[in-house]
């Protein structure tokens, strides 16, 4: 990628130490501890402790203050399923189109607009929602990435790209790309060369702990035994596991019973796709015996406002860990959730759906899948995690406590801006405003002319 973007971290820290507060610390996690006045020393890359402010200020006065005024401090939020590269199908519209069938997809816009992108469309359409979604307090991204022609225009590969924009603002991702066999059996082998390679980079060090790569399969429909196999056979299937969307729609649920499988998941699991790496996406249409083997095999669920909705409570309820992210274009996890949790609320008609059990997804489940890919905890404010933390611009107009924050979250702190966000223990937006030499105007216009000459190359 020819645009090189140089990250300068706005605080040039005293004894790479930083202070954030005073404010109301929400830790995430199990816990869900709500901490009134009080603060997070950060150091190098991680959380070191986190107090009552007055004590922690006075304790670390070398250290460089960030200033939280009182606001809310909360862990960076994770998207644990998205597509970067959607950012560039906003102006995608498809009329009269049954999205409910996602075989009807393949000769539709949106796989044109994955076969037509090239190498700077990849950096460009997922640096513009990056931006987008650290204004938002999100710092991790678990994307599946797809783009199974971009070698026609560069000897690189596409995750590069996408690591690239990742690496330039300082964020931290789980990347893959799609393998299927909607392109040809040559398309199939480069794809999982891709990701094989990009595993091999970021077991390496590439990206210095902010990123980490799984084997990316696009759906089972489009994928053979063969493939499924052939993934199986990966040396680095093991150590990274596979990010496939699962059972969304009846059709893929079909497919696998044209093949003599009970469902998506029990197709997966007679290939010895399950594990505790495995990141099945959507999860719609499931057996009872299906949820059985996704609960042995300690694989996670990631829910998210798709083409119907996963009864997530069921799950929970079997011990699944279970995750939610954006799926498609807005990069505003929060905003997103809002959606996604009140299908919850619709579809089991009680009133607690769509309110606090959702919202495990975000304080309990997407940081404890995220930690799966990195090396030490990740989305969750406790010592020894690291330091991505976002600071919400939001006063509460009553008292935040454990047994308020699902009203305060669903009210208006999920509308709310993050005031400061920092990543791996840097400041990446404070005041608001993204740092470092970013003309963030100049590559919105950027991304904009690559989007319109993809556009003419597809219409
Ligand atoms: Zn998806």
């Amino acid at each position: 990628m020819p645009i090189a973007f140089d990250l300068i971290p706005y605080l040039a820290m005293k004894n790479n130490k930083l202070l954030i507060g005073p404010g109301t610390v929400v830790t995430f996690g199990k816990e869900n501890k709500i901490l009134q006045s009080s603060g997070i020393l950060v150091e190098d890359d991680e959380i070191k402790e986190i107090g009552e402010w007055k004590e922690l200020e006075e304790k670390n006065k070398s250290a460089m203050m960030l200033d939280a005024d009182g606001r809310v401090i909360m862990p960076g939020l994770i998207n644990a399923h998205t597509h970067l590269y959607n950012s560039f199908a906003r102006w995608i519209s498809m009329p009269g189109e049954d999205s409910n069938n996602l075989q009807n997809i393949p000769d539709k816009l949106q796989s044109k607009l994955e076969r037509a992108l090239q190498v700077e469309d990849c950096y460009l359409s997922a640096v513009v929602p990056i931006i987008q979604g650290l204004k938002k307090g999100v710092t991790t991204y678990i994307d599946h990435h797809c783009s199974p022609f971009y070698r026609d225009t560069t000897p690189l590969g596409c995750l590069d790209e996408v690591g690239q924009a990742v690496i330039d603002l300082g964020v931290r991702a789980c990347l893959c790309c799609e393998v299927s066999d909607r392109d040809g059996e040559m398309i199939t082998l480069s794809e999982i060369s891709e990701n094989e390679r990009f595993i091999e980079m970021t077991r390496s060090g590439h990206g210095g702990g902010r990123l980490s790569s799984m084997i990316g399969l696009h759906s089972q429909f489009t994928c053979s035994d063969e493939t499924l196999e052939a993934v199986r056979q990966l040396d680095s299937y093991e150590k990274a596991g596979i990010h496939v969307h699962c059972a969304e729609t009846l059709s893929d649920v079909e497919d696998a019973r044209s093949r003599g499988f009970e469902g998506a998941v029990a197709r997966l699991a007679e290939f010895n796709l399950l594990t505790e790496k495995t990141i099945l996406a959507n999860c719609v249409h499931l057996t009872e015996k299906e949820i059985e083997l996704i609960s042995n095999s300690s694989s996670a669920v990631v829910y998210q406002n798709a083409v119907g909705a996963a009864d997530i409570i069921k799950l929970m309820k079997k011990e699944i860990t279970v995750g939610v992210g954006t799926d498609e274009i807005s990069p505003n996890l929060l905003g997103d959730f809002k959606t996604s949790a009140g299908l919850q609320h619709h579809k089991k008609k009680y009133s607690h759906a769509g309110l606090s059990e959702p919202i495990k997804l975000l304080t309990e489940g997407n940081p404890a899948i995220a930690s799966r890919y990195f090396e030490k905890p990740v989305g969750m404010i406790e010592a020894g995690s690291y330091a991505d933390i976002a600071v919400m611009d939001y006063y509460p107009p009553t008292h935040l406590a454990k047994e308020s924050f699902d009203e305060h979250l669903l009210s208006e702190l999920l509308n709310s801006d993050a005031m400061h966000t920092i990543c791996h223990g840097k400041v990446i937006i404070k005041d608001k405003k993204l740092k470092g030499n970013f003309d963030e105007e100049a590559l919105s216009e950027l991304a904009k002319e690559h989007a319109e000459d993809l556009r003419q190359r597809i219409i």
